[in-house]
């Protein structure tokens, strides 16, 4: 069906073009609902591409998204999943010693590595490309337009002055999202206690030759590899530099923080992060080396707190005079509502998959539309209520799971700290044992297998 002449009485309007908003677009494009995405950026805009890593969620968002042409494309951009527990994170000490090893656990989640800007693009443009997605359209405010029946229409405002209808509007603008917070959610704010540094560059082949081998072992499938001296020089031959980037991150206390370093030359931030590790390894210290130079992305990370499930009750009774609060016509997706700290690298995964949940009650909505020629509050109300009472238990184990809104849940330098990852690491141990015990009698595979990764 060509989406420009399809016709419905039903129309859903998408705030941000980011990788939760563009997915579902996908969806409702190939099921011939009538879709709008507004974005603030320009088209094509080169911000925030650093990598991500995609696992299981990611990956059934882009299947109940994307036709198989279009997902076969997406892969293509994949970097290689090899040696996936070499991609597991393990937590060091500040003198670089072990403290837990995850790659151990035999049920590790599969992922893959890709920039977040190439896949961000790969969703967006099909989207633009079928007129669907107008750029550089900022979101600015939205109404309930009454028509004293209820098949009231949102009104949606954007900063030109311009407005556009719709009967469902979905907010999927990020973590500072707008939508969260005129439909009188508010629930995503700043960390109190960390500043984020961030940044990301190229590993050429020559600046790889030059790394620790300890920190080579840090490389995905690179704990299959050959340790010796002659396995790094034939590890440093099969590099593929294309492929390849490496990052660093810094949660640095807010009050140690010099004021104005966001504006600062790179070289007095570089500086900055160096001299907050100087008394960590000798290998912390090269990997901050190791990307020094590159732009280094500053920010103050936001954490959504849980909504309860009954919200949009509880908003609306506490402000009256608000006909947009709660409303049920307004839904939330993605960091606008669950916004998660990066150390798990959930974030993605979990504003992908909403779009798994979302996409079919929004179909179902859209059937009843253009068999009845309209659908009934009280159908979408039931219908975010279905999405709302799968996504906030699922989203936010992981918001709790990457540490709430807290960088530092435990700090190993402490006795306290010390005994948590003795007891963690011997709790792995239990569970490793566990699965493997598991494994010998039901013969079930520990983790599934995910065709895309294979043939990325
Ligand atoms: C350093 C770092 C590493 C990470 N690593 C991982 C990882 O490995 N795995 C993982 O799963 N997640 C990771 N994440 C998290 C992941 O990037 C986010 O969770 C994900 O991008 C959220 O997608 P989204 O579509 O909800 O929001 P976004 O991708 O932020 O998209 C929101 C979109 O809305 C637009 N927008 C905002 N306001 C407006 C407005 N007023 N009008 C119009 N448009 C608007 C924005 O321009 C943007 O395009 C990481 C995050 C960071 C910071």
């Amino acid at each position: 069906m060509d989406p420009n002449t399809h016709k419905s009485p039903f129309k859903v309007i998408i705030i941000g073009s980011g990788l939760a908003g563009a997915l579902l677009a996908n969806g409702l494009i190939r099921e011939g609902i009538n879709v709008h995405v507004y974005e603030r950026y320009e088209r094509n805009s080169r911000r925030d591409g650093f990598q991500i890593r995609l696992t299981l969620p990611a990956i059934l968002g882009l299947r109940s998204c994307l036709t198989p042409e279009h997902l076969a494309a997406v892969v293509k951009n994949f970097g290689p999943a090899t040696g996936v527990k070499g991609e597991a994170p393990r937590v060091l000490h500040k003198d670089f010693s072990l403290l837990v090893d995850f790659s151990r656990f035999p049920a590790y989640g599969k992922n893959v590595p890709i920039n977040r800007g190439i896949l961000r693009n790969a969703l967006s443009e099909p989207v633009y490309e079928a007129g669907k997605l107008d750029f550089e359209k900022s979101f600015e405010s939205f109404e309930v337009i009454a028509d004293g029946t209820e098949h009231e229409k949102i009104r949606v405002w954007f900063h030109d002055g311009s407005s556009d209808e719709c009967d469902i509007l979905i907010g999927a603008d990020g973590s500072y999202s707008k939508v969260n917070k005129q439909v009188g959610l508010d629930s995503i704010h700043p960390i109190k206690k960390h500043i984020a540094f961030a940044a990301k560059c190229d590993l050429p082949t020559a600046r790889f030759s030059k790394m620790s081998k300890e920190l080579r072992v840090y490389l995905p499938g690179s704990r299959n590899q050959d340790d010796t001296q002659a396995g790094q020089e034939a590890a440093g031959k099969a590099y593929d530099e294309s492929l390849s980037s490496i990052m660093v991150g810094l949660n640095v206390a807010k009050e140690i923080v010099p004021k104005g370093i966001q504006d600062a030359d790179n070289d007095v931030q570089w500086d900055f992060v160096a001299e907050c590790i100087r008394n960590w390894s000798s290998k912390h210290r090269e990997t901050v080396e190791l990307v020094r130079g590159a732009p280094l992305h500053i920010y103050t990370p936001r954490v959504a707190t849980r909504p309860s499930r009954s919200w949009r009750k509880e908003v609306r009774s506490r402000t009256p005079g608000k006909p947009e609060y709660g409303h049920p016509r307004v839904w939330l997706m993605g960091d606008a509502v669950h916004a998660m700290l990066p150390p798990r690298g959930m974030g993605a995964n979990q504003s992908m998959y909403d779009a798994v949940t979302m996409l079919p009650l929004l179909c179902k909505l859209d059937d009843v539309a253009k068999s009845r020629g309209n659908v009934s509050l009280s159908l979408i109300e039931e219908a975010v209520q279905e999405y709302e009472a799968e996504m906030i238990p699922r989203s936010f184990e992981w918001v709790k799971k990457s540490g709430g809104d807290d960088f530092v849940p435990v700090d190993s330098s402490t006795i306290k700290g010390k005994l948590f990852f003795i007891l963690a690491a011997q709790a792995l141990n239990l569970v490793c044992l566990w699965y493997r015990f598991k494994g010998i009698f039901t013969g079930e595979p520990l983790v599934e297998e995910i065709p895309e990764f294979s043939s990325s």
